[in-house]
């Protein structure tokens, strides 16, 4: 799978809709501080799925909302869209759209879809939410100080089996 342009609105400080191409290779994020750079990568974590307050640096899910700021009103809802390609080249856009009150909602190649199958789907290209080829702030501290168990976790997300786990889980809860 291959990433290709990130589309922002109402995503955190990203309140007009902004786009991104994102370029073969490894792709840094540069800027002064306060300026985003940590919420683009909230945001490509968010659109796969990511629901974990505590790594969208977020109290509540509607965080990622534009909150507002002294000259500008909160907006009512935020949008990612993810412009990728499977290895055939053929696209995968992936929607996620939140709205105050009424919770988020996920949308690939423009068909209503779970969640479930947009974090499978990411799981199995062997990227997703928790995905090392996503490498934030404090993220190789983070490496260094791992337990074995959270280092074994790390390797199994590069090497795509997380998503066997998960469907695992799903069978044996049946
Ligand atoms: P640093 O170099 O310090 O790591 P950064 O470029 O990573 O900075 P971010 O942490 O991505 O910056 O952005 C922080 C900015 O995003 C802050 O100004 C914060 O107020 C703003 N922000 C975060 N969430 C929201 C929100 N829901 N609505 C409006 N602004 C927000
Ligand atoms: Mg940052």
């Amino acid at each position: 799978m291959e990433f290709r342009k990130l589309r922002l609105s109402g995503f955190k400080s990203f309140v007009e809709p902004s786009e991104l191409r994102i370029e073969p290779g490894l792709t840094g994020v540069v800027g002064p501080n306060g300026c985003g750079k940590s919420n683009l990568l909230e945001a490509i974590r968010w659109v796969m799925g990511e629901n974990s307050p505590k790594s969208m640096r977020s109290g509540g899910m509607e965080d990622v909302i534009f909150a507002g700021t002294a000259g500008r009103p909160p907006r009512d809802f935020a949008e990612v869209v993810l412009h990728a390609a499977d290895d055939d080249g053929d696209p995968l856009d992936v929607t996620r759209r939140i709205e105050r009150g009424a919770g988020s909602a996920y949308r690939l190649n423009g068909d209503d879809v779970r969640a479930k199958d947009i974090s499978l789907m990411f799981a199995d290209a062997a990227t997703g939410a928790h995905s090392p080829a996503l490498v934030s702030q404090g993220k190789i501290a983070q490496v260094i100080a791992a337990k074995p168990t959270e280092r074994r976790m790390m390797l199994e997300e590069a090497a795509g089996i997380a998503g066997l786990h998960v469907r695992r889980r799903d069978a044996e809860s049946k």
